[in-house]
């Protein structure tokens, strides 16, 4: 396993394709913006060499018997389900987003599809993906999971398209592999990650067979180009920004403008029949890790709320005890669902264990239609103070400074900057550009609401339960 300033030395040999604020930038991971992204994948490389982390943060390589870093396991029993849900949760109560489980999440998923693949077309993806998969161990590598497509007209389908590259499609098949161009939005990390792990991000007709396409290549290869967008603040200061300027996701725009992928790394192209299958059930994966992470931001947000209502005073008062309980409410919910999508996973075909469908969706579709409620009741338990604290040049200042001291004064007891402190990782969680990210990655990460509550449908018996109103009506035909 890698340790974290190994994981820093192959970030700088790697060629640099990433674009922010309208530069290329020369060496990414130590840009201001995407180092606090950075700062969260070496968290992932530091916890498997502790002691105390390894039972949850390492596993064992079915396929090497090597102990192995978790991020790069393919589940083999309802405990590594349930082990994978608790590793978010514990890494994510630092982090916000630890990032690294959708690059898992879709080799997972892979290893699902590529053995049907092969049982269904007589192909051979899924001992390609095996070895993949040997190496990614190994070299305990990041991959970012590129499924989302631009879309264009999200009404019409990929090869009805005004332009057909709004959708990632194969342009050139050749006897050593096949040439792709589009465009995958919103990748999570991908400036600092090794690999791009490409997948389908819709269900496919025949026409869209060019569509269905799904392989793995290093982030830095020929025609690859990132157009990156960080949460972090650009200016680091002392106080604000506590969080997101020590932890905060980065997302690209990645550009395929005709991209060489060798055959080795293709693990689909063209059997249009297991794009959808493939891309549920990534989502799946995904949103099982959302049951440990979500409830982690939970978590944070309680404390904050907790911490800011002593601050204020007002710790019993009623309604304070009643939000304080909506929050564990909410986490252990979609922990909860977590737990049970794991115990209820049930291994594949190929020996994979993937978890329970209804409840990964359940667990995900409630955080993210939570997060909006839960940032209101911590800017509600903090006042408004949250967004016009003066600065932290002003606090710091000789002439103005001590005055502010004395009317940010909080209750006896309670010093003046712990409060102004607190103050401020609340402007962090719910006021800022990254308090924006957390709102719209709870709704739409791993799927928007609706896709949840689709797929929820689809997998759910809606039949027994009718026959079940039968009965209870005395219908008897
Ligand atoms: C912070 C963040 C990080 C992310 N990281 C990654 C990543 O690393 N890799 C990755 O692949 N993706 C990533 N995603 C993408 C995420 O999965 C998508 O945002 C999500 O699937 C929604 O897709 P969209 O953003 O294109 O929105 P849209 O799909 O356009 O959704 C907008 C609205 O349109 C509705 N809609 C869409 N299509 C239809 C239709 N045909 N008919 C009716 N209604 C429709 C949706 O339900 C929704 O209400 C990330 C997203 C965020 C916010």
């Amino acid at each position: 396993m890698k340790t974290p300033a190994e994981y820093l030395a192959s970030l700088a040999q790697m060629k640099h394709n990433v674009w922010m604020n309208g530069r290329k930038i020369a060496r990414p991971w130590e840009h201001p913006q995407i180092a606090p992204g950075v700062n969260i994948v070496c968290l992932t490389y530091q916890w498997p060499q502790e002691a105390e982390h390894q039972a949850l943060a390492t596993a064992t390589s079915h396929l090497s018997g090597a102990t192995i870093n978790r991020f790069t396991h393919i589940h083999q029993s309802a405990d590594d389900l349930q082990k994978k849900v608790e590793m978010t949760r514990l890494y994510c109560r630092e982090t916000g987003c630890i990032q690294r489980c959708m690059g898992v999440d879709a080799l997972n998923a892979l290893s699902i599809i590529c053995h049907h693949a092969d049982g269904m077309f007589g192909t051979s993806y899924y001992p390609r993906l095996l070895d993949f998969i040997r190496t990614f161990q190994e070299q305990d590598l990041v991959g970012n999971a590129a499924m989302t497509d631009v879309k264009g007209d999200r009404s019409l389908r990929p090869h009805q398209q005004a332009d057909p590259d709004l959708y990632l499609h194969v342009v050139e098949r050749r006897a050593d592999g096949i040439v792709v161009r589009g465009a995958k939005a919103h990748n999570t990390l991908a400036p600092y990650a090794h690999e791009l792990i490409a997948l389908p991000t819709r269900d496919m007709r025949a026409e869209d067979a060019d569509y269905a396409v799904a392989f793995a290549i290093p982030a830095d290869a020929p025609g690859i180009t990132m157009i990156a967008r960080g949460a972090a603040p650009s200016v680091k200061r002392e106080m604000s920004a506590p969080v997101s300027s020590r932890f905060a996701s980065v997302e690209s725009l990645t550009l395929f403008e005709d991209v060489f992928v060798p055959w080795e790394r293709v693990f689909m192209c063209g059997e249009w029949q297991l794009a959808g299958y493939l891309a549920e059930t990534f989502a799946t994966y995904h949103r099982h890790s959302y049951c440990g992470c979500k409830p982690a931001i939970s978590d944070l947000l309680l404390g904050a709320a907790a911490l800011v209502a002593e601050y204020n005073g007002i710790p019993t008062a009623h309604h304070v005890r009643a939000k304080l309980t909506d929050f564990i409410i909410t986490a252990e919910l979609v922990h909860a669902c977590g737990l049970a999508a794991s115990l209820k996973g049930q291994a594949q075909t190929s020996g994979t264990y993937l978890p329970d469908l209804v409840y990964a969706n359940v667990g995900k579709f409630y955080a993210g239609t939570n997060i909006h409620h839960e940032i209101e009741v911590l800017q509600d338990l903090a006042g408004g103070l949250v967004v016009t604290m003066p600065s932290e040049e002003d606090y710091r200042s000789e002439e103005i400074g001590e005055k502010l001291k004395k009317y940010l004064a909080g209750p006896a007891g309670v010093a003046v900057e712990d409060r102004v402190r607190c103050f401020r990782l609340v402007e962090d969680l719910t006021a800022s550009k990254y308090a924006g990210l957390l709102m719209v990655a709870s709704v739409h990460g791993g799927g928007s609401p609706e896709a949840e509550r689709m797929a929820i449908l689809r997998s759910y018996d809606v039949e027994s339960r009718k026959q079940l109103a039968k009965r209870a009506a005395g219908i008897t035909q």
